[in-house]
């Protein structure tokens, strides 16, 4: 495999990622958390209080969803991305939001502090070399279906186009295995450690589609190695537009961090 840009050059090399003041790589855990879809201001703003309440690092909520069926709710847009955005600014969180088509570049840059590239674009090469020529921190989801080797590949063209602040996130691969949403697959964190400089982060809400699956699945992927967690966390996951199945609600968030942070501690130490 011939990484150029985010191979890891000694043992010491790690790309660490800042964004106002969040710091991605470093050692430390970052939590980014949130609904699947922002919803409504009442949704976004709650959310946003009580994961920050927590110490929650970023706010999550997508704007444009990439939805299996085009009859199932696609997402407020623009509406969307200036509710989650005035939600961070009010509680001091940066925020993260999907970016699908390289059209959307330019609006959804105007808001988000992070881009996300989803599953289903994570080989959609203009969209990556769009992304490429900002300088602001891409998360890349691992495509359901790519190996290590697509899925690092991918982000060496956006760093070859200049923007190197890439976090990769794993969030499960499909397999045979039918119980979970997905397989999440976390032997890819401490391999992507030994061959790249850039930090991993895992979703297992997305990782598992399984809300009883999210605290055990969250340790284990600390406890491998990654700099962080994404967890979609909803006031009343029952009534999610999206993904409240797999879907915290906030007595469950609460329970994660109080169970997360010590055990990074420890093992950290
Ligand atoms: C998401 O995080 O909102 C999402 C759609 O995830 P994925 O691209 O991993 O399916
Ligand atoms: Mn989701």
């Amino acid at each position: 495999m011939e990484l150029r840009l985010i191979s890891k050059k000694n043992e010491q090399d790690k790309k660490i990622i800042s964004c106002k003041n969040l710091v991605i790589g470093d050692g430390s855990l970052v939590v980014i958390a949130g609904p699947c879809s922002v919803e409504s201001r009442e949704q976004i703003f709650k959310t946003a209080e009580f994961v920050k309440g927590q110490g929650a690092n970023v706010l999550r909520g997508g704007a444009y969803k990439p939805r299996t069926s085009p009859y199932s709710f696609q997402g407020l847009g623009e509406e969307g991305l200036k509710l989650l955005r005035e939600a961070g600014d009010t509680f001091q969180l940066p925020v993260i939001s999907e970016i699908m088509d390289t059209r959307e570049v330019e609006l959804i840059n105007g808001y988000v502090d992070i881009l996300q590239i989803g599953s289903r674009n994570m080989q959609n090469y203009s969209l990556l070399k769009e992304v490429g020529r900002l300088k602001k921190p891409v998360l890349l989801k691992r495509g359901m279906a790519a190996s290590l080797e697509d899925w690092l590949m991918a982000a060496e063209y956006i760093a070859s186009e200049g923007n190197d602040n890439i976090i990769l996130c794993e969030r499960g691969i499909k397999t045979f295995e039918s119980y979970t949403r997905n397989t999440l697959d976390l032997s890819a964190v401490p391999l992507i450690k030994s061959m790249s400089a850039l930090p991993i982060i895992v979703d297992p809400s997305h990782g598992t589609g399984l809300r009883s699956l999210i605290l055990p699945m969250s340790k284990a992927s600390i406890a491998a190695g990654a700099d962080g967690v994404m967890v979609e966390v909803h006031p009343i996951p029952e009534e999610a537009l999206s993904d409240g199945f797999q879907s915290l609600n906030f007595r469950e968030f609460k329970d994660l961090m109080e169970k997360i942070k010590p055990l990074h501690q420890y093992l950290n130490q």
